[in-house]
Formats: structure tokens, C-alpha cells, sequence
């Protein structure tokens, strides 16, 4: 799960992470209202969308006085941002940060993720700020620190200076920059984080060691004890159809082809991508209806499918074993007999009450092309999408 950055920020605060001062608003006038709350002449109006790369495209803006603060916000509000990292549909803007404007010294990179093969968290560092750290990797790995993290102990006082150190923290700020470290470790720790990037932290004119930009996920397998953080969960961010899966317990991902997937089990469901991939289609969706799905989960599923425009054809794929073939072929024809179905469904069933299952989609009236396996399935649909 993702949060905005000024919700991450409020985060670290939490955990002693020297963040700007700021507020967020969700109106011109209330932006007004927070850079006047703020005082001084230097604030900055930040757009608020679950995606980085807002400083090129436009998304950040520096303000010298109140007129400009409302003039950027207006701009902003309501704007559609296009990103590096939004897609080319970009995102709406529909809040905004206004923060104090920091004079900058020098702007360094920190993030903190898990280390699959080492099983730990590390933190890594670099002296290149403001750069996405994949080109800092491309062009200059040696410009790359990292700090191998042992669960056991936690992150070490040394370890956070060591990487201070590294990354040229200028030797008055290391402290600083090391208790910055060891905050953002246990925030990571203890909110259950995959991912927190700060880029950049900053060092100031004025001595400050600080994060400018907060970029925190959270595992969604731990959200049952994260209850704070449930409650940033921004619903506008995320794919409607997504959002519609999680209430039905389904593990859902839209993907950009026109293929609908329907499978049980997540071995089998990336099995089938693989194989409309390897016959030249494109799958529309990663969805997993689980072992234990009831008939209206298998409708809800079907519904989502069908609500996607993108939709040229589905492919529903099951090897019924604690599923049952009758429970999926139920929910199908009550997906489709509610809202009709109007593009080519291919079905393969296998397993558990697989006659049964057959039988229901034989009897249900509904056009449905059967397919003996796997690969015979794939190859109709792609067939069937390519003639629609
Ligand atoms: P993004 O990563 O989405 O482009 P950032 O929050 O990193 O957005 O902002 C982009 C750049 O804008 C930063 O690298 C920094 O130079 C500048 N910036 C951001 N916030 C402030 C601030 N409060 N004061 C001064 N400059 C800022
Ligand atoms: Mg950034």
C-alpha cells in the first residue's frame, strides 16, 4: 500500500525524522491558509499523487510570496500530472503540500528496502540526490553505499555514521545525519514498510539535516496491525477495479492487454499469462480467485473483469482441487446473466466436480467455447481477441 508524501512525512516525524514544515490542502484557499500559517517568504506547493518524477513534470513549485502560492496552487489543483512514473494517462492532482521552502546545500539519496537473498533490511546511500538511484546504478554503482541491517541487533549507531560517512555527509552534520538513519530504520521496523526512499535528504544552509521528499510502502500482508496506517489509504490513487478485488478478498491486478484471466491459485495464474504471452496475446489482468472462493466471490470476480473496457475476451482457467468446477461455473453464469456477457469466454475446467461444472455452463445458454487444456484454451482466446 502507498501513501502521499506528506503522510509519509508525518510518519517519520513520528520516529524523530527531521521533515519540512507543512500542511496539506485540498483548496486554493486553504493552501493560502497554510503557507500564511507557516510564515516566511519561501514555500513550496507540492502535488500530492502516488508517483515520483513531479519535480520535472512540473509538480513542484517554488513561491515567493502568497499570490504565487495561489496562483501555483490553482494551476495545480485539478490538474492532470504526467510523470515518468504515472503513465501516460497521468494522475489528477487533488491535494496539494504546501511546505517551507529549504535552502538547500546539497541533496543526497537514502532508501531502505528488504534484501531477498541476505533475508535483511538494507539501507543504501548515495552522494547523487535528487537522481533516480536506477541511473546513479547505471552510470556510477561505486556511488552506492549500502548497510546490510541483522534483525536481531537493529540498525547499529556505527553502521548509520559508516554510511554518513560514505556518502560525504559533511563531518558537522554526521550526527545528525546518522540519528536521521536510525529513525528512518525504525520507522521502516516498525510500520511494516517494503520500501521507504527519501529522495533527496538534504543537508541546509541553515545546518538542518532533512528528508524533502518521503516515499514509504507498506506490506499489504500487515496492514491487520498497521490500523494508523489503513486509514491513509487514498482510494482516488488506486484502480477502481482493484480497489472493487480487495473488498472481495481477491488478488487482483489490472494489467494493459485485453485478455481476462480468470484462474484459481497463483502458480496457475501466472502459468496462464505465460502461455497467452507465449501465443502473442496480452493478459488484461492478474486474478486469483483462491482456493476457497464461494460462488458470489467467482460473480464479483467475473463482474470486475467484465467492467473493463479493455476486455476483448476471457479465458476462464481452473483446476478445481479444493475449488470446485460446479462453484466456478455457477459464478460465471450469474456474472454474465446479471450484466451479459458480450465478448468471447473460453473455458477450461479440470479437477473436482469437473462434469458438474460443465454440465451448469452446457445447460446455461450462454456462448462459451470449451477447451481441453491449457494451451488449447490460450490459443482460442488469443485466436477468438484477434478476430473480435
Ligand atoms: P519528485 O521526486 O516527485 O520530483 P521531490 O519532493 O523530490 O519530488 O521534489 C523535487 C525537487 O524539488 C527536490 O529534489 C528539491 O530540489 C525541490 N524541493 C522539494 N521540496 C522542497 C522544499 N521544501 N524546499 C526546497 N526545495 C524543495
Ligand atoms: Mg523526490
Amino acid at each position: 500500500m502507498n501513501v502521499h508524501e506528506y503522510q509519509g512525512k508525518q510518519v517519520l516525524k513520528q520516529y524523530g525524522v527531521t521533515v519540512p514544515n507543512g500542511h496539506v490542502a485540498f483548496t486554493v484557499d486553504e493552501a493560502v491558509e497554510a503557507a500564511k500559517k507557516l510564515g516566511g517568504d519561501l514555500w513550496v506547493v507540492k502535488a500530492q499523487i502516488h508517483a515520483g518524477g513531479r519535480g520535472k513534470a512540473g509538480g513542484v513549485k517554488l513561491a515567493r510570496s502568497l499570490d504565487e502560492v495561489r496562483q501555483y496552487a490553482s494551476e495545480l489543483l485539478g490538474k492532470i500530472l504526467v510523470t515518468h512514473q504515472t503513465g501516460p494517462e497521468g494522475k489528477e492532482v487533488k491535494r496539494l503540500l504546501i511546505e517551507e521552502g529549504c535552502p538547500i546545500e546539497k541533496e543526497y539519496y537514502i532508501g531502505v528496502v528488504i534484501d531477498r537473498s541476505t533475508g535483511r533490511v538494507v539501507m543504501m546511500g548515495s552522494e547523487e540526490g535528487g537522481m533516480e538511484i536506477e541511473e546513479v546504478a547505471a552510470k556510477s554503482p561505486e556511488k552506492i553505499f549500502k548497510e546490510y541491517i541483522d534483525p536481531a541487533v537493529g540498525m547499529m549507531p556505527f553502521q548509520a555514521r559508516r554510511l554518513a560517512y560514505n556518502i560525504n555527509i559533511p563531518k558537522d552534520k554526521v550526527n545528525q545525519a546518522a540519528k536521521f538513519m536510525l529513525g528512518l530504520y525504525n520507522a521502516f521496523v516498525d510500520k511494516d514498510c517494503s520500501l521507504a526512499e527519501i529522495n533527496p535528504l538534504v543537508t541546509t544552509k541553515d545546518g538542518r539535516v532533512m528528508a524533502l521528499d518521503a516515499k514509504l510502502n507498506f506490506d499489504s500482508n500487515a496492514l491487520f496491525r498497521q490500523k494508523d496506517i489503513v486509514e491513509l489509504r487514498d482510494l482516488d490513487e488506486e484502480d477502481p477495479k482493484e480497489v472493487e478485488a480487495s473488498k472481495y478478498d481477491l488478488s487482483y491486478i489490472a494489467l494493459d492487454g485485453n485478455i481476462g484471466c480468470m484462474v484459481n491459485g497463483a502458480g496457475l495464474a501466472m502459468a496462464t499469462m505465460d502461455i497467452i504471452k507465449h501465443y502473442n496475446g496480452e493478459p488484461a489482468n492478474f486474478l486469483d480467485v483462491g482456493g476457497g472462493a464461494t460462488e458470489d466471490k467467482v460473480r464479483e470476480a467475473f463482474k470486475i473483469i467484465l467492467s473493463d473496457k479493455n476486455v476483448k475476451g476471457i479465458f476462464v482457467n481452473i483446476f478445481g482441487g479444493i475449488m470446485k468446477c460446479d462453484v466456478i461455473a455457477s459464478g460465471v453464469v450469474a456474472a454474465a446473466k446479471q450484466i451479459g456477457l458480450d465478448r468471447p469466454l473460453v473455458v477450461r475446467l479440470e479437477g473436482t466436480n469437473v462434469e458438474l461444472g460443465k454440465k451448469i455452463l452446457n445447460e446455461s445458454g450462454l456462448d462459451i467455447v470449451a477447451a481441453d487444456s491449457m494451451a488449447d484454451g490460450a490459443q482460442k482466446i488469443v485466436e477468438l481477441v484477434k478476430n473480435a
